[in-house]
């Protein structure tokens, strides 16, 4: 690389959708930023991430608001198929998500960004950030020379090393999750649906099977999703890897046949600290949904937040980040899904959301429209709570 290329005083680190989508929607508010930004990845395109690649329609709405559609080989979702120890309850609403491959849709998403003038330097590991200097700037240490950054943004995932270098806690919600992709089975349900297991309990979390094109193959991504809580130890409770060979063995697949990609997510916490004046976290980096991992979406979210939030103080102090997102409709969101959590992971929600379930398909209706990016319909809200009472009422009086 030449000198010339280190030029770039807005830096983005992490070419995934948190990362891509800040770029884009920055550029959208303030063309002129083109100039300064660059989006450092450390990898090059098409590089795959571990991800069961479910986008909900929401995260894709986000993105269509700002002209951005990416155009990628999937399997559309129509609604959710949830199986607990209750039985299999299924709603169907409408367009609730799509299954993407990480390696084709991130490389399109990229393509789309470049092609808006975002400079991407690929190839190219960010390796510490330094503190504050005279000149009110930070020296962002790459693999491949020096940025002097007046803003960074800390799109780089649940192994961030911008979070490490402004001293952000470890969140207290952090999962463990393991897929494969094999082929589909007999005991499949529809595959338009999102099919979650949650009748394991002993497991802080659930199984997953989504229908998903590798290469044109229609095959199915198979996972075990495992959250750690603060204070407990990763090798607490039942090992993921263990559970979704289990787990195959019983649908009549030989486990030793795929291969495991394992990797870990981090959740979002309100109490966290996001931001400095100089660098501001988004997507995985600040924290996803600690319920059912799901990051995406919230990365995209995170994008379009953080594009608008830098457009006007771009040139000022970026402290104001950490506030900006809790008062945002995605930290409400997040807050209500790590709040669920406790309740339900081994909780007394269980038999309540349980129960609800097997009565009427109306809280999954609900849930599809929001992910679908939609407004849930009054009737499903209020045949969800009706069924949620009663599951309670049931529930305290069997002990
Ligand atoms: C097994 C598994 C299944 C999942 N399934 C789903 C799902 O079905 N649906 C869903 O919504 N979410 C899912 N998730 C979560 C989802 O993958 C992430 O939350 C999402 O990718 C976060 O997006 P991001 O842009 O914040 O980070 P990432 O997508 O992780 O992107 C970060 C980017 O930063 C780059 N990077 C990292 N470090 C550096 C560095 N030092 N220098 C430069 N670049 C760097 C990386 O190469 C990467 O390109 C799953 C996660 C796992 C582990």
């Amino acid at each position: 690389m030449n000198r010339d290329s280190l030029v770039g005083d807005i830096v983005i680190v992490g070419g995934g959708p948190a990362g891509l989508t800040t770029a884009l929607a920055l550029i959208e508010r303030v063309p002129r930023a083109r100039a300064r930004l660059v989006v450092i990845e450390r990898d090059v395109y098409p590089r795959d991430k571990i991800c069961a690649g479910a986008i909900s329609g929401f995260g894709d709405k986000i993105h269509a608001a700002m002209d951005v559609r990416v155009d990628v080989d999937g399997e559309a979702m129509h609604g959710h198929a949830v199986r607990n120890s209750k039985g299999l309850s299924i709603a169907r609403p409408g367009d609730v998500a799509r299954v993407i491959r990480r390696e084709t849709y991130d490389a399109a998403l990229a393509d789309i960004a470049r092609s808006r003038g975002v400079r991407i330097e690929q190839g190219c590991a960010v390796r510490s950030i330094s503190a504050p200097r005279a000149d009110n700037t930070v020296a962002v240490e790459t693999s491949k020379g020096t940025f002097n950054a007046c803003a960074v943004i800390g799109a780089d995932g649940v192994g961030s090393v911008v979070r490490r270098a402004i001293g952000a806690k470890a969140s207290g919600l952090r999962a463990q999750v393991v897929e494969v992709d094999t082929e589909p089975v007999e005991s499949d349900v529809a595959r338009d649906l999102l099919h979650f297991d949650t009748s394991d309990p002993s497991l802080a979390g659930y199984a997953w099977d989504f229908a998903t094109r590798v290469r044109g193959e229609r095959l199915v991504c198979r996972g075990v999703y495992k959250l750690v809580r603060d204070g407990d130890r990763a090798t607490d409770g039942p090992d993921v890897s263990a559970l979704l060979d289990e787990r195959l063995a019983r649908m009549g697949l030989d486990p030793e046949r795929y291969r495991h990609k394992r990797f870990a997510e981090r959740g979002f916490s309100a109490m966290d600290v996001l931001s400095t004046d100089h660098v501001v976290l988004v997507g995985e980096a600040a924290g996803i949904d600690p319920l059912s991992g799901e990051g995406i979406g919230p990365a995209i979210e995170y994008g379009a937040l953080a594009g608008d939030f830098l457009a006007k103080n771009l040139g000022g102090s970026l402290r104001g980040w950490t506030a900006r997102v809790r008062r945002s409709r995605l930290a409400v969101d997040l807050m209500v899904r790590a709040a669920i959590v406790g309740g339900y992971y081994g909780g007394p929600l269980r038999p309540v959301i349980d129960g609800a379930l097997a009565r009427t398909g109306a809280p999954l209706e609900a849930l599809g429209d929001l992910f679908g990016g939609r407004a849930p319909k009054v009737s499903s809200v209020a045949r969800a709570g009706i069924a949620s009472l009663r599951a309670a009422f049931a529930a305290a009086t069997t002990g």
